[in-house]
Parts: C-alpha cells; sequence; structure tokens
C-alpha cells in the first residue's frame, strides 16, 4: 500500500522561495571584485534570480543546457546558482585555479552553452580565446561602468545589462527532482577531469542533512561565511543551507588574505565559517602576528585536507569549535563530521581533541563500508585499516558525458579511494589516500600521521610526507617543510620530534626544505608534484648527506 501523501519535488527552486518568503529581509554581504561591499536581501536574490532566469531564456537556452561560471563567492554567482538550476539548467561550476588549457577541456567536455566570468578571470578568458567562440555568449558578471573592452573578445556581454530589462516574475518550474541541478569537475590529480552531475533532489537532501547540529548546524541565528569556494563541489552546500535556515550569508569574494577575511569576519559579525586547512593557516599566522582576536566567531567546519590537531588547539585558544569534516566532488560533499556524542563529555581535553581530529561519522543519508586486503569489512576498533566504500542519495552514480564509472559503483557502492580505520562509534579515521600512502617493507605508513605531528613543531608553517623509492623497504617516507620566516629545522630535529610519538620503522628518512610547497587548485597539498621535488633532489645527491638513515 503507498503512502497518501502529496507529491512535492525536491527542487533547489523551493529553497529560494522558502528563503524570500519567510526570510526575506535576512541579508546577504558580500565583498566584491570590484572592491566595495555590497549588500541586499533573500527577497532581492529571488527577484534578480528570476531576472536572470528570464534573460536565459531569452538567450535561447533549453532545458538540460550546461551554463558554466568561472566566479569568486559573491552575490550575483548566488543567483546563477539559483537562476540557472532553478529554471531547468546546469550550473556548471569550474574553477578558476586551473590552467586555461585544462577550463577549456571543461568547457568543451560539458558543452557549456554560456560562460559567466567574473571580472578577475579576464586574462585567463582572453588565453582561451578560441575555445569560447563556439559558445552563445560570455557574460561578464559587472556592470557597464566596469565593462572590460577587449581587442580578443569583442562581443563580452555585461551581466548587469542582460539582466536589467527583464522582469523579475517569473514561475519557477515545476521539474522532476532528478532533473539535473549542477555540474562539478574533480580536480584531475590523476588522470583527466571528471564530471559530477548533481540533482535538485541530491543538492536538497544534502543541504538538509548538512544543516543538522552535529554536521554544520547552522541556524536563522548565525552569520555564515562560506570561504570555501562556490566553484569548489558548491562550497560544500552552505549557498543551499544558508538560506533554508535563514541565515545571514557572507561572501568573501576574491579576497582570501588573513587580513581581509579577518576584517569581514568582524565587520559582518560572522559566527560560522567553513574552508580547507590551508586558508585557516594563512589566517592564524596573521592573527598571531598582529596580536588579533575573534569577538563573534564561534565555529569553523575544515575539510578537504586533514586538519591538524594544533590547528584545532590553535583555533580553540581564539574561542572557536572546530568540526572537522570530510567529502570529495562525487558525494556532493559532505559524508562524515567529527561531532563529539554525550558520552564523551567527560573524556579528557587531550581525548576529546583525538577524537575532534578524525574526520568523523557518518552523516544520515551516507551508507559506510570498509573492505580489508582479504576483501572482508575491517574490525570496527579504530586500528584495523582498509577502504572505505560509500552510498548514498548525494553519492554519484556516474560521471557526465563519460563511460568511465566511480570505482565500484556497478556494486551499487563508490570506493572512496580512502584507506581508514573506524571505531565502534562509527568515528572514522584517514589513514591516507590509497595512492599516498607510504608502502615500507609490507607495512603501511599514514603521510596524514606523520604531517600532523611535524605540523605542531614551531619552526613548520606547512609539512608533507611523502615516498621515495628504496631498494630495500620499497618506499620510504621524507618529510618536506615549508618553515616558518627565519626558522631552521634539522633533520636530527626531526628524528628528535617523532621519537617516541610514531613506531621507529615509520620516522622519515630524511627532511627537505622548500621555499614553498605545492597545492592542488583546490589547496590540497599536490603529491605528485612534492613526489618529483624528492626525486629530483635525490638525483642529484642524498637528500641530506652528512647523517646516517635512521635505524628500523
Ligand atoms: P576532492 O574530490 O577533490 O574534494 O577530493 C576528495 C578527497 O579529499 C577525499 O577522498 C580525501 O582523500 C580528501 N579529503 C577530504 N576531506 C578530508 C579530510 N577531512 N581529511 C583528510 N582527507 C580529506
Amino acid at each position: 500500500m503507498l503512502g497518501q501523501m502529496m507529491q512535492w519535488p525536491l527542487l533547489v527552486s523551493s529553497i529560494l522561495r522558502h528563503a524570500a518568503s519567510y526570510h526575506g529581509d535576512t541579508e546577504i554581504v558580500s565583498r566584491t571584485v570590484e572592491g566595495p561591499i555590497h549588500r541586499y536581501t533573500y527577497a532581492d536574490l529571488s527577484r534578480r534570480a528570476k531576472q536572470l532566469a528570464n534573460a536565459l531564456g531569452r538567450l535561447g537556452l533549453e532545458p538540460g543546457d550546461r551554463v558554466g561560471t568561472l566566479a569568486w563567492n559573491g552575490y550575483r554567482h548566488l543567483e546563477l546558482y539559483y537562476g540557472v538550476s532553478g529554471s531547468g539548467l546546469v550550473c556548471h561550476t569550474i574553477n578558476p585555479r586551473l590552467f586555461p588549457e585544462q577550463i577549456a577541456f571543461i568547457i568543451a567536455h560539458a558543452g557549456d552553452r554560456v560562460l559567466f566570468s567574473d571580472l578577475s578571470f579576464l586574462p585567463i578568458l582572453e588565453q582561451m580565446a578560441d575555445a569560447l567562440k563556439g559558445l552563445k555568449a560570455v557574460v561578464i558578471m559587472t556592470d557597464e561602468a566596469h565593462m572590460p573592452s577587449s581587442p580578443l573578445l569583442p562581443d563580452l556581454v555585461c551581466y548587469e545589462t542582460l539582466i536589467a530589462e527583464e522582469a523579475d516574475e517569473y514561475e519557477w518550474p515545476d521539474l522532476d527532482e532528478n532533473t539535473a541541478s549542477g555540474l562539478c569537475y574533480t580536480s584531475g590529480t590523476t588522470g583527466e577531469p571528471k564530471g559530477v552531475l548533481y540533482s535538485h533532489r541530491s543538492s536538497v537532501l544534502h543541504a538538509m542533512s548538512c544543516a543538522l547540529p552535529d554536521v554544520l548546524g547552522l541556524s536563522a541565528l548565525d552569520s555564515v561565511s562560506p570561504v570555501v569556494p562556490m566553484f569548489h563541489v558548491n562550497a560544500w552546500g552552505i549557498p543551499f543551507i544558508a538560506p533554508m535556515v535563514g541565515a545571514k550569508l557572507v561572501m568573501p569574494g576574491p579576497k582570501l588574505d588573513g587580513a581581509s577575511i579577518h576584517e569581514l569576519f568582524e565587520q559582518e559579525g560572522v559566527t560560522f565559517t567553513a574552508g580547507v586547512p590551508t586558508v585557516w593557516l594563512t589566517l592564524l599566522d596573521w592573527m598571531d602576528s598582529h596580536g588579533q582576536s575573534f569577538t563573534s566567531l564561534k565555529r569553523v567546519a575544515i575539510g578537504g585536507s586533514a586538519v591538524p590537531p594544533v590547528m584545532i588547539s590553535r583555533l580553540q585558544d581564539k574561542g572557536v569549535t572546530v568540526r572537522h569534516v570530510w567529502g570529495m566532488t562525487e558525494t556532493s560533499p559532505l559524508g562524515l563530521a567529527a561531532a563529539l556524542k554525550a558520552k564523551h563529555e567527560g573524556l579528557a581535553p587531550e581525548q576529546k581533541l583525538a577524537l575532534r581530529a578524525k574526520q568523523g561519522r557518518p552523516l544520515f543519508g551516507m551508507e559506510f563500508r570498509t573492505r580489508g586486503t582479504d576483501g572482508k569489512p575491517i574490525a570496527r576498533d579504530g586500528k584495523s585499516f582498509g577502504s572505505m566504500l560509500v552510498r548514498g542519495p548525494w553519492v554519484a552514480a556516474g560521471y557526465y558525458n563519460s563511460p568511465a564509472s566511480p570505482a565500484h559503483a556497478e556494486e551499487g557502492w563508490f570506493d572512496t579511494g580512502d584507506v581508514v580505520t573506524m571505531d565502534a562509534d562509527g568515528f572514522v579515521q584517514i589513514v591516507d589516500r590509497t595512492k599516498d600512502a607510504v608502502k615500507s617493507g609490507g607495512e603501511w605508513i599514514s603521510s596524514i600521521e606523520l604531517e600532523n605531528i611535524a605540523q605542531s613543531h614551531p619552526a613548520i608553517k606547512e609539512a608533507a610526507v611523502v615516498a621515495k623509492p628504496d631498494e630495500r623497504w620499497g618506499e620510504r617516507p621524507v618529510l618536506v617543510v615549508q618553515l616558518k620566516p627565519e626558522a631552521h629545522f634539522s633533520r636530527q630535529e626531526m628524528i628528535d620530534l617523532y621519537t617516541g610519538k610514531v613506531a621507529r620503522w615509520s620516522i622519515p628518512d630524511d627532511v627537505l626544505v622548500v621555499d614553498e610547497l605545492p597545492h592542488t587548485a583546490t589547496g590540497k597539498l599536490l603529491k605528485t608534484a612534492i613526489r618529483e621535488i624528492v626525486v629530483n633532489r635525490l638525483q642529484v645527491g642524498s637528500l641530506d648527506e652528512d647523517l646516517p638513515p635512521v635505524s628500523r
């Protein structure tokens, strides 16, 4: 027997309708590319998203057409999220930190019909002018006063002019909730980037689950600033969650340095923010060197790569609670969040810190399975490890316009490529990416564990651990560090740092100091490039010839 409840599709447009009706006067504040701070409300967003939807129709776009965006976090980008997806088109966010050739590849692969770009990315557009010729329009997200003129791109359209003449009346179509709403390509560190095609249903369910107290825990009392970019997996769903709960939104725009972020947080009473660890490293260092504190910030969600425990402590000392989260482009992104349970309240501070530093426990809606090398589930003892598989309504079942299938999707489970431990409470700890773990003498060494320890040393700004080839052991770990200004760090200090904290055979063989560690376009350590640096140095000679190898 079927239930007798209404069929009400879960649509992205329903979030905006809700925000405009019941949180219409709640503010959205954006630092603009043009410079000034822009303020308006959810009611304004709704009106302008409707004008945009009308303009997209006038451009001749058909349901399902892809619309590309190259943009920072700001109000016009938000209008695209709703105006494009809400009207039955697909909002394809593109990472502007990729190389122009990669961007051109992605635009062609996605078959984008129109591209919207912030002013900042004009040089990128000019470099790939040929690849843009087939588009119906390239729209610059600014007003007439700031429109650039480009001999290479003579037909640029001005965003404000495009929507100015349009009516702000528009009936959001009653789409099937499985209609595609968004498209985001994986970072492509291994092979060509692949497109993950989100649906209205997956986006709304993900947002509802992420809003819960033990995940991001957002409410109408919050002032929320997504520092994680809207071009990186929908800014972890925050552009959907904030209007869903009626939170104020504070968009940092292009300025992501410590001083600008701190100033914006303080001015706008930001209570919650989210982003990858490197952003907070920069902010904390700036705050410490300028003797600054937070007056409103209470919580920060950190993920994308592992949060070093020392970062949790540094933020805690400033009155901010860290919620470590885990996710992937293929999982919309969030799947795990490290919120403590009632039974953990009596734990000692170090034990609580150790739990908070884990990637977290499953969100409702995400099912996890582990698999040891023997193919059997691993013991949930927080020690045994194996690969992590996941399934759920916001996990990719395929890739856009590609025969490639997410690993193991045919079995109904997606292989995350992460090696993990899980405890009886469901807390998962990522030991490593399968491809980043160091395999030494048949044992796996966790690069994340070694990086976290290095990160706690006062001389080290950022640390990476990668494998170097080794005749006897197969691979051995090497620590690669960027030091703080004027700081010094020797191999002996490294050995002292690890001694007693990890098994002796896990201690890196060498340390290599570099001016800067390379990152991916999404701010993660670029392990392939770091491995190359190490291998190139080894060709010149040993990394450090003066000291004997660490005994094992
Ligand atoms: P991407 O799809 O580019 O966002 O990358 C997803 C991968 O990032 C995951 O499979 C993890 O290996 C890594 N990742 C994401 N969040 C975390 C985290 N909190 N700790 C460690 N690794 C993470």
